[in-house]
Order: C-alpha cells, then sequence, then structure tokens
C-alpha cells in the first residue's frame, strides 16, 4: 500500500524519545520530511542525529520548544513552516503521565497536569492551523492513553484530563473538516522513555529489565503479555496521518495488547 507520503511534511511534538522519535523515523522512511520539537536540547539533538544519519540531515529539523509555551510553539510553527514552505501533518505527541491518586494530588499538580495535557494539544493545533488547511491534506493525530475510556484510580488527574482530550480530538474533527481529519491513537503500555525511568527507579535494583517487564505485564493484565514497542504505535501512528485513508477522522485507535475492557 503507497501512504503518499513522499513529499509530506510532518511535525512531531515530542520527537526526541520514544513513540514521537520512532513516529518521526517512520514517516521519514515513508518518504516525508520531518520536523521534531522537544524541551531537551541535547536529547534533541542526539534524536536530530540519529535521524539524519540514517535518511539525510537535510530532512530533519529540530527545535527547542516546550509545547505548554504559547510563544514558543509559535516560534516552532513559524521555522517548520517557513522550512519547506509547507506542513502536512501534526502529531501532538509531547508529554508525560502523572502518577498519583486523588489524596496524593494537590491543586497546583491538577493545574500543571490540565495544563499539559490540553494546552500541548490546543497551542499546537492553534499554531499549525493555518498550514495545515493550505496543505489540502492536513491531519493531526493526538497520542492519547487508554486511560481516557479506562481510568485509574492511581492516575486519576491523568486520566480525567485524557478524557477531555478524546472529547477535545472529536469536537476538533467536526469542526476542522473536509479541511483536516483529526484522529488520536489510545495507547496501553509502550515500552519507552517513561517507562525506562521508572524501571531505573525501580524498588528492587536486583531485578532485570526483562523481569521487571514482565511483571509489570502481569500485573497490568495484559494479554499480550508485554508492552508494545514505540515503532507499533509509529506505524499506526503514520497510517492514520497518511493521505492514503482521507475519509477517517474523528476516529481513534487503540493499541494496547488487548488491555482494554469496554466495548
Ligand atoms: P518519552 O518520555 O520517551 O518521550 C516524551 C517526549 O515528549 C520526549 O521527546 C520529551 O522531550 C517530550 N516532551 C515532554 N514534555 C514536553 C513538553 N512540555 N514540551 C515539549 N516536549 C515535551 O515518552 P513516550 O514516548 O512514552 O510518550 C509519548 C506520549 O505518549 C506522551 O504524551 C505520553 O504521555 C503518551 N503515552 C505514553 C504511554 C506509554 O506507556 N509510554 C501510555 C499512554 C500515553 P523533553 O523531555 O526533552 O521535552
Amino acid at each position: 500500500m503507497d501512504l503518499a507520503l513522499r513529499n509530506c511534511v510532518a511535525v512531531v511534538t515530542g520527537g526526541s524519545s520514544g513513540i514521537g522519535l520512532a513516529s518521526a523515523s517512520a514517516f521519514l522512511e515513508e518518504g516525508a520530511d520531518v520536523a521534531i520539537c522537544g524541551r531537551d536540547p541535547a536529547r534533541l539533538q542526539a534524536a536530530q542525529a540519529d535521524l539524519g544519519s540514517r535518511f539525510g540531515p537535510e530532512r530533519v529539523l529540530a527545535a527547542c520548544c516546550d509545547v505548554t509555551k504559547a510563544d514558543e510553539v509559535r516560534a516552532f510553527a513559524d521555522a517548520a513552516t517557513s522550512w519547506r514552505g509547507k506542513v502536512d501533518i501534526l502529531v501532538n505527541n509531547a508529554g508525560q503521565g502523572r502518577m498519583s491518586t486523588f489524596a496524593d494530588t494537590t491543586d497546583d499538580q491538577w493545574r500543571e497536569e490540565l495544563d499539559l495535557k490540553f494546552f500541548s494539544q490546543i497551542y499546537p493545533v492553534r499554531a499549525f492551523r493555518p498550514a495545515l488547511e493550505r496543505s489540502r491534506q492536513g491531519a493531526i493525530v493526538a497520542v492519547n492513553s487508554l486511560l481516557a475510556y479506562q481510568p485509574e484510580p492511581y492516575m486519576v488527574c491523568t486520566s480525567a484530563a485524557r478524557a477531555g482530550v478524546q472529547s477535545l480530538v472529536k469536537s476538533l474533527a467536526r469542526e476542522f473538516a473536509p479541511a483536516i481529519r483529526v484522529n488520536s491513537v489510545v495507547l496501553g503500555l509502550i515500552d519507552s522513555g517513561q517507562w525506562e525511568r521508572r524501571f531505573q527507579a525501580r524498588e528492587n535494583k536486583g531485578q532485570s529489565r526483562d523481569e521487571w517487564i514482565a511483571e509489570l505485564a502481569k500485573s497490568k493484565h495484559i494479554p499480550y503479555g508485554r508492552l508494545g514497542l514505540p515503532e507499533e504505535v509509529a506505524r499506526a501512528i503514520v497510517f492514520l496521518a497518511s493521505p492514503a485513508v482521507g475519509y477517517i477522522t474523528g476516529a481513534s485507535l487503540e493499541i494496547s495488547g488487548g488491555v482494554s475492557r469496554y466495548i
């Protein structure tokens, strides 16, 4: 199947690690040029060097940008749009989850989490919307979590915010049709930078990574017995973003190894 991504320009927020980096790589493999952003300059530079060495440095733009800061997102959008004169695809991937129960979560932590989850969508959508409209095949993919539909009490504010983002995606799909398609992926547990950091912080330091992952998968009742790979998510993101599936909008694709319990 030809995804028709050659000569497209894709923007991936949080493209310096995990799912974002795998998505950038997958877009490049399909012939699209890619602009990525992240906050940590060293991590961003390493990602740019890695992608550039595999696909050609001229095909990758990297810019420091915190997606919760409107002025930084506008500057990134200006740079990405003038780089190739257009942007066709926006993947809103940047972010992380917060582990805390209702009792553990302060007002400031609620505000910080709601800010991250909503404005990591709102600011890039607002900044890139004119370019996506001009593209005539504009597409947005929001990276979201299964927690939106299946909340967990130990991630109470992340779960609530995730549900709100699914609602936002649905509204945008209606409001932006037929100019821009808006879809989401809802993820279970994916073995990325977030889980690597949690592995490093594990209590039982004698436990190997494989043992730790197997125990995690068992405790989460994942039928596939493992976490997902960033590349498995990336392929779904590229598919949803591609002009080849031009009638898909307002959809959400679950990637969870079968862990969901809702219909
Ligand atoms: P990683 O930690 O591997 O990657 C996160 C990326 O986002 C990094 O490039 C990071 O760079 C960037 N980032 C984080 N905050 C910001 C910010 N405010 N502004 C700009 N860039 C930012 O994690 P994942 O690949 O797992 O996460 C990707 C997305 O998937 C996240 O939104 C996450 O919440 C979501 N997700 C992941 C799940 C999983 O199990 N892995 C499950 C459900 C959802 P830097 O820190 O340098 O800014």
